[in-house]
C-alpha cells in the first residue's frame, strides 16, 4: 500500500510526529525525520524497522530552511508522496499578556509552515497522481479554551488550510486531511502537567487527573501509537475520498 513510498514527518523526534512516522515505517515508508528533539534515538528507532531514514534539521519558523528540508527529500528520495505536518508549540497566557513574539512563533510554526512544506510537496503529488498530506491540528482546531489564543488561532487555521487543499486536488488522487488530539502524554502536554502542580503544589498524579476531568470524558490520553493507525488509514485506499475531513481522536472532547 505504502511501502517504499517516502513520508516526511514534521517534527517527528519525539511524541505524536514520531508516533507518526513509526506507524508509517511498519507499512514499510521510508522516512524523513525532522524535529529537535533527540535525533539519534528517533533515527534508530525508526531503522529498526527495515526501512530507510534520514533527518533534516529544519526550523518550521523559517521558509528557506523549510525549502532546503523539501528540497533534500526530493533529492534523497526522489520526492515526498506522503507529508505529516506535526510539528507545533505551545504558550499559554491571557491575550492583555501574550508575548508578542511567542504569537509569532506558534502561528509560524504551528501554521505557515505547513502552507510552505504543501506547496512545495503538491506539484509531486499532482504529477504523481497520488498524494498524502495531513495535517496533525488538535481539539483546539474546533473549539477553544481559555489562554491559548495563539494556538487555537492556527490549529482553526491549519483545519481550513486542510479544507482548502483538500478541495483544490479533490479531482485527484492527492488527498488532504486533519487529526484532531484531544490530550496525548508528550513533552509538550508534560510541561502543562508539571505547570499545573507546581501552581497548585499537587503531586504530578493529581495535575494529571485534573487536566483530563476538566476536559476529555474518557479520562484517558489518546497515544501516538492510536494517532499513527490513524494517519496509516488515511493514507489506505479506503480513504481515497476522505477529503478535508479534521478527524477528532480527543476521549469525548468535543461531543460534549
Ligand atoms: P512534542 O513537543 O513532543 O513534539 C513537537 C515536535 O516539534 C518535536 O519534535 C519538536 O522538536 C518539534 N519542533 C518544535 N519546534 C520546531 C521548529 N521550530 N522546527 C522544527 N521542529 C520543531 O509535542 P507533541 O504533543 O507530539 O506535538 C505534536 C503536534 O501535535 C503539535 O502540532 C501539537 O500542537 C499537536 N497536538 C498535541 C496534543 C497533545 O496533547 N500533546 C494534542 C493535540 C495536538
Amino acid at each position: 500500500m505504502i511501502a517504499n513510498k517516502t513520508a516526511l514527518v514534521t517534527g517527528s523526534t519525539s511524541g505524536i510526529g514520531l508516533g507518526m512516522a513509526k506507524a508509517l515505517a511498519r507499512q514499510g515508508a521510508n522516512i524523513v525525520l525532522n524535529g529537535f528533539g533527540d535525533v539519534e534515538a528517533a533515527q534508530r528507532e525508526v531503522a529498526a524497522l527495515g526501512v530507510r531514514v534520514s533527518y533534516h534539521g529544519a526550523d518550521m519558523s523559517k521558509p528557506t530552511e523549510i525549502e532546503a528540508m523539501m528540497a533534500a527529500a526530493a533529492a534523497e528520495f526522489g520526492q515526498v508522496d506522503i507529508l505529516v505536518n506535526n510539528a507545533g508549540i505551545q504558550h499559554v497566557a491571557p491575550i492583555q499578556n501574550f508575548p508578542v513574539e511567542r504569537w509569532d512563533a506558534v502561528i509560524a510554526i504551528n501554521l505557515t509552515s505547513a502552507f510552505h512544506t504543501t506547496r512545495l510537496a503538491l506539484p509531486a503529488m499532482q504529477k504523481a497522481n497520488w498524494g498524502r498530506i495531513i495535517n496533525v491540528a488538535s481539539v483546539h482546531g474546533l473549539v477553544g479554551s481559555a489562554e491559548k489564543s495563539a494556538y487555537v488561532a492556527a490549529k482553526h487555521g491549519i483545519v481550513g488550510l486542510t479544507k482548502v487543499t483538500a478541495l483544490e486536488n479533490a479531482t485527484t488522487g492527492v488527498t488532504c486531511n486533519a487529526i484532531c488530539p484531544g490530550w496525548v502524554l508528550t513533552p509538550l502536554v508534560q510541561k502543562q502537567v508539571d505547570a499545573k502542580a507546581a501552581a497548585q503544589g499537587i503531586s504530578n498524579e493529581a495535575a494529571t487527573r485534573q487536566l483530563l476531568g476538566e476536559k476529555e470524558p474518557s479520562l484517558q490520553f489518546t497515544t501516538p501509537e492510536e494517532l499513527g493507525e490513524l494517519a496509516v488509514f488515511f493514507c489506505s485506499p479506503a480513504a481515497n475520498n476522505v477529503r478535508g475531513v479534521a478527524w477528532n481522536m480527543d476521549g469525548g472532547w468535543t461531543a460534549q
